[in-house]
């Protein structure tokens, strides 16, 4: 706890007052290009990889970046999501998993539903991710676990994003190419970001993305 004070002891007395014009404009209104769709994991830091700012990115962080398909449950995911597109209209939604997500680790055989026993409501959320299997890409060895890990997480940024697509205030804007969403996955050992190509049906490193220009 200690750590958190000092930290907040230095951004009270050191990064506060550089930054006091963009807080001060930042006050009473936020204008975020992008809707940040993301593991809880401590290790996923938006800020540092995207290297943006207080206002850039309106953030939902949840165990495993799962997103409830709409009408399966009215929580604060579905909330957030709503908001972002209908009010702050965002352009981008990024939805973002990662390497060694514990929260796909969880539900992976042979022994993924007895890990789970004692945590009744991460059990039902991780239900979520069942979805994820029909988006396994092929070939991958169901034998090797780290492999089977990173296939499942790789697949459940295609499934969430589905069920993103669900929602209507996200199908509708997407009808009117009011926004774009983006599948992504994040490497924590090398720093990478790979994106899912809906043509082609497989993730490429960013780098070699042509990123559509913001309007
Ligand atoms: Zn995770």
């Amino acid at each position: 706890m200690q750590r958190l004070l000092d930290g907040y002891a230095k951004f009270r007395s050191d990064i506060f007052p550089r930054q006091k014009d963009r807080f001060r404009l930042l006050a009473d209104r936020q204008a975020p290009q992008a809707l940040f769709l993301t593991c809880a994991d401590s290790r996923v830091v938006p800020d540092m990889i995207l290297q943006t700012e207080p206002g850039d990115l309106f953030v939902c962080r949840t165990v495993g970046n799962i997103v409830p398909p709409h009408g399966q449950m009215a929580g604060g995911v579905s909330s957030t999501i709503e908001y972002a597109v209908e009010v702050l209209m965002v352009r981008h939604i990024i939805l973002c998993g990662h390497s060694d997500c514990g929260a796909i680790k969880a539900v992976l055989p042979p022994d993924g539903k007895e890990k789970l026993a004692h945590l009744p409501i991460t059990a039902q959320w991780l239900g979520f991710v069942e979805s994820a299997w029909r988006h396994l890409e092929p070939g991958v060895n169901a034998g090797d676990p780290h492999a089977l890990h990173t296939a499942l997480i790789h697949a459940n940024v295609i499934a969430q994003l589905e069920n993103l697509k669900t929602h209507p205030e996200v199908a509708r804007a997407l009808v009117h190419h009011n926004v774009q969403v983006h599948g992504w996955y994040y490497d924590i050992l090398t720093g990478v970001i790979e994106t899912w190509d809906e043509q082609t049906r497989e993730f490429t490193s960013l780098e070699q993305t042509e990123l559509t220009a913001d309007r």
